[in-house]
């Protein structure tokens, strides 16, 4: 399986034009992050995790020209406002795409997107073939994907377990009999926003207890604000088997 972080940032408390601190100014490829998002690759399968608003350019920037599905783990903006463009993998495929997610989730999708599920539909539009999840685990192709339950404050999101990699963005809790689904996963992937206290984000400390709770072989963070400051700091203070994951880190499992 290889994984690749197509996006390891947040629209949380990031301005639209550089803000000037240290992250904004920073030289460093690893400090530049777009929307949080992974590509997920298992023999000829090719999967992502949400797609956000640089879904496109992630696209672009991977080289990726095959995409067999899209999983949701929830209807926020950063996480589905890039779906619009998996109209370039319909033309190329000459298929709908399999789109995964809760059934609330896809209730917004239908609400954000209209015309894509509209009876007469334009000619281009985006094609979909729609997959209602709940928290049972499910097939695509040769890859069984077992959704693992998080709160993001109120909202009941999910995580994904794929094989030995496992990817928590969004949330801050996880019930006690869903944290069973993540024992022995090898490579965990935990959201961790910055160091102060949020509603519906793990800090950085939070993160790090419940990545060593959970025990993987290596921890990751992702869905970074610019709040949580420099890459090269932030790697200086991490235990050794956790790291700060960057756009365009690789995963080979
Ligand atoms: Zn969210
Ligand atoms: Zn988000």
């Amino acid at each position: 399986m290889k994984i690749t972080f197509l996006g390891t940032g947040t629209s949380q408390g990031v301005p639209v034009i550089g803000c000037g601190c240290k992250v904004c100014i920073s030289a460093d490829v690893r400090d530049k992050r777009l929307r949080s998002s992974v590509l997920v690759e298992q023999g000829e399968l090719r999967v992502v995790i949400d797609t956000g608003p640089d879904f496109r350019q992630q696209m672009l920037r991977c080289g990726c020209s095959k995409l067999n599905a899209v999983l949701f783990t929830h209807e926020h903006r950063d996480h589905i406002s890039g779906l619009d463009d998996i109209r370039a993998f319909n033309y190329i495929q000459k298929s709908p795409m399999d789109v995964y997610g809760e059934e609330r989730v896809m209730r917004a999708l239908n609400s954000s997107f209209p015309y894509v599920f509209a009876e007469k539909k334009y000619p281009g539009i985006p094609q979909v073939r729609m997959h209602t999840i709940t928290t049972d685990a499910f097939q695509i192709g040769e890859m069984e994907v077992i959704p693992i339950r998080m709160m993001h404050y109120r909202l009941p999101v999910l995580g994904f377990r794929l094989g030995d990699f496992a990817y928590l963005t969004d949330g801050n809790y996880i019930p006690e009999a869903e944290k069973e689904k993540l024992f022995g996963v090898k490579h965990l992937v935990v959201n961790a926003l910055r160091r102060e206290t949020h509603i519906s984000h793990f800090t950085l400390s939070e993160a790090v207890s419940l990545i060593e709770e959970l025990s993987p072989r290596m921890g990751y963070l992702t869905h970074i604000s610019h709040q949580m400051g420099v890459y090269a700091e932030l790697e200086k203070e991490l235990p050794s088997r956790i790291r700060s994951a960057y756009d365009g880190l690789v995963l080979e499992l």
